[in-house]
């Protein structure tokens, strides 16, 4: 390859990441914009403040301190809910739920798996973990996916 070649990688981007890009424009998805984190609420929302993050949703109060972005959709409004416990009661199950309802296409960033003891082929549900590392029924500090035996072991703490 001559020097004067042209190449996207001459100005920092591979083929690939261009062509998510560009089809991001087009589709909404490669956007990080577009993408959710595992406490239910867009990635935009996250505020860093003094070192501490937390995030910031209109109609839910949410202690997310360690966000992961772990899907994409086209259009992130259905992501609005409050967590009040694991699975169903999750705030990420819940904007799942209503973008499935509405048509809106999503896609997983991640391997689903147990984020406790990596099992992949057991049913796995969305949980809001406390500061005591409990399964709650509110936000959590720390949101994960986990399998049901996990969730026997953690153990829950129930806030009222
Ligand atoms: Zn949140
Ligand atoms: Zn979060
Ligand atoms: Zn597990």
């Amino acid at each position: 390859m001559s020097a004067n070649q042209v190449s996207l990688e001459a100005i920092g981007i591979t083929i690939q990441e261009m062509d998510s890009y560009i089809n991001s424009l087009s589709s909404g998805i490669g956007d990080p914009d577009r993408q959710i984190c595992i406490c239910g609420h867009p990635m935009t929302r996250h505020e860093i403040f003094a070192g501490y993050t937390s995030c910031v949703i209109s109609r839910a109060y949410c202690r997310c301190a360690f966000p992961i972005a772990v899907l994409e959709a086209v259009k992130v409004k259905p992501f609005r809910f409050a967590s009040t416990g694991y699975g169903r009661r999750h705030a990420l199950t819940k904007g799942v739920h209503a973008a499935l309802k509405q048509g809106i296409p999503a896609r997983w960033l991640v391997d689903l798996k147990c984020m406790r003891c990596s099992v992949t082929d057991l049913e796995l549900h969305a949980a809001p973990i406390s500061s005591t590392d409990k399964i709650c029924n509110s936000s959590g500090y720390r949101n994960v996916f986990i399998c049901m035996p996990c969730i026997g072991e953690v153990g829950l703490i129930y806030f009222h």
